[in-house]
């Protein structure tokens, strides 16, 4: 994908999600990997709902601007370089901050742990819905370059997984295009609902 194609791209992914909860008050922040090996990423504190090109910037390998953009890239481009580095199939990142991520980061156990469902047939790789997914939570922390060792430690012992969350704070999850990327998203929002659901009703496993 090349800059123009990135910039169209990411407007519209904000636009469908801002509309869905998923990022609201300018909160989360999106990148694609593009073919030159630089990354497009959402400028920081961007209303999601209502990007413009200019706010989608272009910066390199290690997440520094290209250029003298007036806009700051993402505050959280650190973690984005980071699943870039570690899986050179990623091509699209999607950090979100919904309610439902949130409430289901703040449990308190350090994975959040899901087998059996049919709906785990939406992330690439997963063919059967006898398959599980195990999505770690990490505590939050406003040093990027700690966070992002932190999962990076993860991802080296356990694998890279598809999601993870961010006490008290939010959900990445990518894929090898944009629509995997989305896919995953919509996925891990429904587990996270039927998560929620499962516990009010009692119905969830102890
Ligand atoms: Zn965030």
């Amino acid at each position: 994908m090349n800059i123009d194609g990135a910039k169209s791209a990411l407007v519209q992914v904000g636009a469908e999600l801002y509309h869905r909860g998923w990022v609201p008050a300018t909160s989360g922040n999106f990148s694609v990997r593009l073919e030159s090996g630089d990354l497009a990423i959402t400028a920081s504190g961007k209303h999601k709902g209502r990007l413009q090109p200019e706010d989608i910037l272009q910066v390199d390998g290690n997440g520094e601007p290209r250029g003298s953009a007036p806009a700051r890239p993402s505050a959280e481009t650190a973690l984005h370089v980071q699943l870039y580095r570690r899986e050179p199939e990623v091509q699209a990142v999607l950090h979100t901050h919904s309610v439902g991520a949130t409430v289901a980061s703040n449990r308190t156990s350090a994975t959040l742990d899901f087998e059996g469902l049919e709906i785990l047939k939406a992330f690439t790789g997963i063919a059967s819905h006898r398959s599980a997914i195990s999505i770690p939570i990490f505590p939050n922390d406003q040093d990027m370059a700690a966070l992002s060792a932190a999962v990076d430690d993860h991802m080296a012992r356990h694998g890279t997984g598809v999601a993870y969350l961010i006490k008290g704070h939010g959900l990445y999850t990518w894929g090898q295009t944009m629509a995997d990327c989305q896919r995953h998203l919509e996925a891990l929002e429904y587990l996270f609902e039927y998560d929620r659901l499962s516990r009010t009703l009692g119905t969830a496993e102890p």
